[in-house]
């Protein structure tokens, strides 16, 4: 089953997206986790992607795109995936259906976790992330049972750059911009489900669940 997850920066779209890839033993790609391991990393690409990501720019599609085809490439690829965080802009999704279409396959599903703006700013600002291991957590909605302390790696938790009020409200302007566009070009394809993300997080699992299982 192969996935893409839709949604503003802090749908919770990365949340749904692990559950998912759990429950189907599919591999989840987020391509913001793999620029974060990058800079912790210290490698090229992350020293270039972290000066647009702490703008809340987007990565530019050159240094994005052969990344995720190369990745989906991979042997645990072959029974799907769940995308999250990419594609981003249409240009990307061009990419992402030129290069399926190459493999003679398709996306299954376009999930898009659906929340208004004013819920997303509200959500950001209570997001923690470990550093270290790049568990995420929500103060109220998914805290760590350690208070700033991860559950995952013990390490502390921190409120990332790009989740700073500021940056969210850029990153929102950026969603809307380059981002929102996919929602017609997968419903266009038919593949388009929308799910009420402003729900607790399991009743989102629960409706994504039954959509994938339809
Ligand atoms: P995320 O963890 O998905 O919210 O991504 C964090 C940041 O990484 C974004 O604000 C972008 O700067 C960058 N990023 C992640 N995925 C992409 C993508 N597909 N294209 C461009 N930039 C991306």
């Amino acid at each position: 089953m192969k996935i893409v997850m839709l949604g503003a920066p802090g749908a919770g779209k990365g949340t749904q997206a692990k559950m998912i890839a759990a429950k189907y033993e599919i591999p989840h790609i987020s391509t913001g986790d793999i620029f974060r391991s990058n800079i912790k990393n210290g490698t090229e690409l992350g020293k270039k992607a972290k000066e647009y990501m702490d703008q809340g720019l987007l990565v530019p599609d050159e240094l994005t795109v052969d990344l995720v085809i190369d990745r989906l490439g991979q042997e645990d690829c072959q029974k799907g995936y769940i995308l999250d965080g990419f594609p981003r802009t249409i240009p990307q999704a061009e990419a992402l259906d030129a290069a399926l279409t190459k493999r003679g396959e398709k996306m299954d599903f376009a999930v898009n976790v659906d929340v208004p703006d004013e819920n997303i700013v509200n959500r950001m600002s209570g997001r923690r992330a470990c550093a270290k291991c790049g568990a995420t957590y929500h103060i109220v909605y998914n805290p760590s049972s350690k208070g700033d302390i991860c559950d995952v790696c013990g390490d502390t938790l921190i409120l990332r750059d790009d989740d700073k009020p500021e940056t969210v409200q850029k990153r929102l302007g950026v969603y809307h911009d380059q981002t929102q566009p996919l929602i017609e070009y997968y419903s266009s394809q038919g593949i388009l489900k929308t799910v009420d993300g402003t729900q607790d997080m399991n009743d989102v699992f629960a409706a994504i669940n039954s959509i994938l299982g339809e």
